[in-house]
């Protein structure tokens, strides 16, 4: 049977290096997002069905779900993977800066996992995965709303991942350091708006931990979720995976 794929923010880096994987092993792929262009463009190249929704509104989420339920099927692999980050010296965040990043990086993924739990119970099998970030593993300067939603994220994996645990359903977390995606380049352009450092110089400070000094590529997060949803990787489960070269 084709199994069907959700993943948020599917229009853009690594979602959309997710679509396309996904879809190139047959599965029935459905990309989410607020900007239907890039959705759009992703699915144009992969057959992937787009759907605009907000990952922090349950109500959009539920009703692009129903499409895709309408279109694919049951949701056999939901992957939270959209997210955003922020930076600011803490003394400087307000309380609606670190609510909104908790929004889209923690609700986000609670949303989704739970909007599709009953889809995989039904069926005796499923793969939950959140790409969060080695940020929920270890701490770094002037993020600490995004660190502490992936660290939140990794939380909820473990708890979620014991619970599931006799339901044929596992729950794990990818934890990426820096990808070169889009997220990365508004990160590098922060740095070198609040500092004038060059572009360059900027990418080096960000790659100074990374023992490989090269940042991570979006098919190396591809293949990690790809092979979690493989049966040899059954008993993976409540696991944050580290892609960083050996940062974390
Ligand atoms: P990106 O290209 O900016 O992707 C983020 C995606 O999330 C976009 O497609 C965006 O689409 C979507 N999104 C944001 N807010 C949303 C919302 N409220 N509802 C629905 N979709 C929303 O950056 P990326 O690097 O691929 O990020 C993907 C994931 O990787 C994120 O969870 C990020 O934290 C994580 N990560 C990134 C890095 C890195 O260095 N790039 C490192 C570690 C982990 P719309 O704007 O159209 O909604």
């Amino acid at each position: 049977m084709t199994r069907h794929v959700v993943i948020t923010g599917g229009g853009t880096g690594v979602g959309a290096e997710l679509a396309r994987r996904f879809a190139r092993d047959g599965a029935a792929v459905t990309i989410l997002g607020r900007r239907m262009g890039p959705l759009h463009d992703i699915a144009k190249e992969t057959g992937a069905l787009p759907l605009t929704a907000d990952v922090t509104d349950r109500a959009s989420l539920d009703a692009a779900l129903s499409q895709a339920r309408a279109t694919h099927g049951p949701v056999a692999v939901a992957i939270a993977n959209a997210g955003a980050a922020a930076s600011a010296p803490f003394s400087r965040t307000t309380p609606e800066d670190l609510r909104a990043i908790m929004a889209v990086n923690v609700e986000g993924v609670f949303h989704l996992w739970q909007a599709t739990l009953p889809d995989m119970k039904q069926a005796g099998w499923g793969r939950m995965i959140a790409v969060a970030s080695i940020a929920g593993l270890k701490g770094f300067a002037y993020v600490a709303p995004y660190c502490a939603a992936k660290h939140a994220v990794i939380g909820m994996t473990r708890a979620l991942a014991c619970e599931l645990a006799t339901t044929g359903i596992t729950v794990n977390a990818i934890c990426p350091g820096y990808i070169e995606t889009p997220l990365l380049d508004r990160a590098i352009g922060a740095i070198t708006d609040k500092t004038g450092i060059s572009a360059k110089a900027a990418a080096q400070s960000l790659l100074a931990g990374n023992p490989q000094k090269r940042f991570i590529q979006t098919g190396e997060v591809a293949d990690a979720a790809h092979w979690l949803c493989s049966d040899g990787a059954a008993s993976v489960n409540g696991h944050a995976l580290s892609l960083s070269g050996g940062e974390v």
